[in-house]
């Protein structure tokens, strides 16, 4: 008697279930099943084969099931079931993979009910069967692309950001936390602002936003350079490039982040490498130097010799003194010249690293002029100056720049010795070139360059000095102007007497005004 009040009530149980999986079929398109574990029947609703590809009648029971079924998810249900029925729930789910008439395989998700008997024993399971073959690919495809992605990430050997319209970080590429020290995780949803100095940020949104500007305006990607700032508070140079993407309609921005500071870096190997360059350059000088070297001095130390036997000639009989001063002062040019030969042998030898910085112009010229008048006090040389503004910088290492116009303002010194002295005049003019540049020229009212040497005028040995002309100072001078980036040249003018001309990148430079 009670066995049929159960038995009526689990087919109600059973009805009800029926009429909600049907329901349910009918919203989502599910097929249903119902297994008899007593008899192993095993019963999908209608078109369910067909539906997966399955001639009708290929899936009757469990058996018939588990021969399309992949043996690991065969196993995996029978585990299940046990599972269920010995904790007796009343409903599970379930997934497994079967293999269809054309070789294809298609997953099925689903979930059932649970029928039991009076003993407690499972009778029977009833439930849904839902195709989620499409889905399982489309994550699968997802999951590719996505270890695909952080592959790409994780191999990519330059710093890659991803942000949104705001800033905020949606990928961090493994090059990223190697430069900037964070872990990619620490950074997801921050803001792109955090990886550069508070100083920098407002540049770096105006860049974006103008990138952004730009995209609309349909133009291609930017570059710019940047500090940017690391864990840890170092700072360090970059290169931002943007490039914009949409994905699932909403912009997102990749940000490739390039080091500089290795091009800083090699930037200064190289300029080490000239530096070394202009020392073995000035070595190899120095041999012919040397040869020279004894002619140079030979001439003022004779010289001074001979004053000096004057002058004790003169003391002894008793001579006029101003005669005596006159020859003393002889002496001492003399002397002054011989050792502004040693200073000039010794600046070019020792061993100095080029030290480029933003120099006045005016004070590096007057130095100059006043070093090589104290050694040429005989010659009576007007010097005339045409700055064209006050004030002007260059970028350029003040001793070098010293040198060469020491160097041009001798050489016009002697080329006046000849001249009448109302003709003996010195003009040096200063004016800014195109790109930055500023050009200084010496001329003077002298005779001219030779003929015969303007052509070689700048290779070494080229001198019309004789003995006395060490034909080297052009040809260094030439060496350190192009070391700055600048070219020297010369020319005879039309009026009589050369202008020599050289030029050097102009240095910006805003100075405080108490310091004017
Ligand atoms: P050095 O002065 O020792 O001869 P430089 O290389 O300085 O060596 O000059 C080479 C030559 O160029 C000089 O010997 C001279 O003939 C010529 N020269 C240089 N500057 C002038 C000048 N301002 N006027 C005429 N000739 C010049």
């Amino acid at each position: 008697m009670s066995d049929t009040r159960n038995r009526v009530s689990a087919e109600r149980a059973l009805w009800e279930a029926e009429a909600q999986l049907a329901f349910a079929a009918e919203t989502t398109a599910l097929g249903l099943f119902e297994w008899d574990l007593v008899t192993g029947a095993l019963t999908w609703s209608y078109g369910d084969e067909a539906s997966l590809g399955l001639a009708p009648g290929s899936i009757v029971s469990f058996e018939s099931w588990s021969q399309r079924v992949f043996p690991e998810d065969v196993s995996a249900t029978q585990t299940l079931i046990a599972n269920v029925a010995a904790q007796k729930l009343d409903k599970f789910t379930f997934r497994y993979r079967i293999r269809c008439d054309d070789g294809k395989a298609r997953t099925i998700e689903g979930a059932a009910r649970c029928i039991y008997d009076a003993g407690g024993t499972l009778v029977k399971t009833t439930g849904v069967n839902v195709d989620v073959t499409e889905r399982v690919e489309r994550e699968a495809a997802l999951r590719d692309r996505e270890a695909q992605l952080g592959a790409i990430m994780a191999t990519m050997p330059s710093a890659m950001v991803v942000i949104d319209v705001d800033g905020a970080i949606h990928m961090f590429s493994a090059a990223a936390e190697r430069l900037f020290g964070y872990a990619a995780a620490d950074l997801l949803g921050q803001n792109l602002a955090l990886l550069v100095p508070n100083s920098a940020r407002e540049s770096l949104s105006a860049k974006f936003a103008g990138y952004r500007a730009a995209r609309a305006s349909g133009d291609a990607g930017e570059l710019f350079e940047l500090v940017a700032r690391c864990n840890g508070g170092a700072e360090i140079p970059v290169e931002f490039s943007i490039a914009e993407m949409i994905v699932a309609g909403e912009p997102r921005y990749t940000v490739f982040i390039r080091d500089l500071s290795e091009r800083a870096a090699a930037e200064q190997a190289a300029a080490d490498l000239r530096n070394e360059l202009a020392q073995v350059g000035r070595g190899a000088a120095m041999g012919e130097l040397a040869a020279s070297l004894a002619h140079e001095l030979n001439q003022p130390l004779s010289a001074t010799a001979n004053f000096l036997a004057a002058t004790v000639l003169l003391v002894s009989r008793g001579g006029d003194r101003d005669k005596v001063a006159e020859l003393v002062t002889l002496a001492n040019d003399q002397i002054q010249r011989a050792g502004s030969i040693i200073r000039n042998i010794r600046e070019f030898i020792v061993k100095r690293d080029v030290e480029i910085g933003i120099e006045p112009i005016e004070k590096t010229v007057r130095d100059a002029v006043s070093l090589v008048l104290v050694g040429s006090a005989r010659v009576d040389v007007e010097v005339r100056y045409a700055f064209e503004q006050p004030g002007q910088f260059m970028l350029a290492d003040r001793v070098q720049i010293q040198q060469v116009l020491v160097n041009l303002l001798r050489n016009a010194a002697e080329a006046l010795q000849d001249q009448p002295k109302h003709r003996r005049t010195i003009l040096i003019a200063v004016r800014g070139k195109p790109g930055d540049m500023i050009e200084i020229s010496v001329s003077d009212t002298g005779a001219g360059i030779d003929a015969r040497i303007l052509e070689t005028l700048f290779t070494p040995l080229s001198s019309t000095k004789g003995s006395e002309g060490m034909g080297l100072g052009l040809s260094i001078c030439r060496r350190i102007i192009e070391a700055h980036g600048g070219t020297l040249s010369a020319e005879n003018r039309s009026a009589g007497g050369a202008t020599f001309r050289f030029t050097l990148p102009a240095g910006s430079f805003e100075m405080p005004d108490d310091d004017r």
